[in-house]
């Protein structure tokens, strides 16, 4: 288990979320898409570092630090006795080509140049690891996920790990000798610490809660086409059935992480659920899992 966990963030939720209830301009759109299929690769990524032997690796996802005043990320920081391994990852697919030490996709636009964000953010954390005077040699590379990923005039470049080279480098990686030590330990949790998700919001398109789309989705395949029942929801599409008072949590919750300050009543769950048949029903989960507050004539739930 990594010490870290990657979980998806709030901001691949809201995107999610209103990718789904409204149309998203064609530049969030590409945000939102970019945001899933890296996220995607991250998954997929993390199979292999799940591999690793805890006792001799400590693996910390999604790090969001700062020094000086600049941000950066890490997607993955593997850290072993001698040497700590920044992790940049890529979900690219198809075919790209490297010139000038420049990385560009087929239709010659232009990428950001993933050895460029590795040097950075390898500068970076090396700034965060001598404010605490912790001393490490790091070892930054650049992982392409994506099976179907090539990379034409590719530069001899050892940094650069490509999907067929990935079983092979976390079989070496697991092969070192590492013994870990409170002062790696420690580090991690100094790190852990630091870690500064950035705002859900400020990439999201603007929206308001009337212009958005209601109704309960499928917890799986987000379809608005679901049937409640007294006990469960079930999905028209993919099948999948939740239990009721699960599925108006999720849709609370989902509600509450676009609109953090939005009060919360019976009618606007009920109106925002749709499918579900009776406020009652609604009245009495807010009853059980919020606390109820009284505002003249309103009851609202927190
Ligand atoms: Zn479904």
């Amino acid at each position: 288990m990594a010490y870290k966990e990657r979980t998806e963030s709030d901001e691949l939720k809201n995107f999610r979320s209103l990718d789904n209830r409204m149309i998203l301009p064609s530049k969030e759109k590409q945000i939102y898409s970019n945001i899933e299929k890296g996220y995607e690769g991250e998954v997929k990524f993390d199979k292999y570092t799940e591999g690793l032997n805890s006792s001799k690796f400590l693996v910390l996802n999604d790090l969001q630090l700062e020094t000086n005043s600049t941000s950066f990320q890490i997607d993955s920081f593997i850290i072993s006795q001698g040497t700590h391994f920044p992790c940049e990852l890529k979900n690219f697919e198809g075919d790209f080509y490297y010139k000038s030490d420049q990385f560009f996709a087929m239709n010659n636009t232009e990428i950001q140049n993933p050895l460029d964000q590795i040097k950075r953010s390898g500068t970076l954390m090396r700034q965060v690891l001598q404010k605490i005077k912790y001393s490490t040699s790091l070892k930054s590379n650049v992982f392409f996920v994506n099976p179907t990923f090539t990379l034409y005039q590719a530069p001899l470049e050892k940094q650069i790990i490509y999907p067929t080279q990935l079983a092979k480098f976390f079989e070496e990686l697991n092969a070192r000798t590492s013994t870990l030590t409170d002062d790696h330990f420690k580090l991690a949790e100094y790190l852990v610490k630091e870690h500064k998700p950035g705002s859900p919001y400020s990439r999201l398109p603007p929206y308001t809660y009337e212009n958005l789309k209601k109704g309960i989705t499928c917890r799986s395949c987000y379809s608005f086409s679901v049937k409640a029942g007294e006990t469960k929801i079930v999905c028209n599409v993919c099948g999948c059935m939740e239990n009721v008072e699960d599925g108006i949590l999720r849709s609370i919750r989902e509600l509450q992480l676009l609109f953090p300050n939005i009060k919360i009543t019976t009618n606007l769950i009920f109106e925002w659920c749709k499918v579900i048949g009776s406020r009652k029903q609604i009245r009495r989960i807010l009853k059980i899992h919020f606390n109820a507050f009284r505002r003249g004539k309103y009851t609202y739930y927190e």
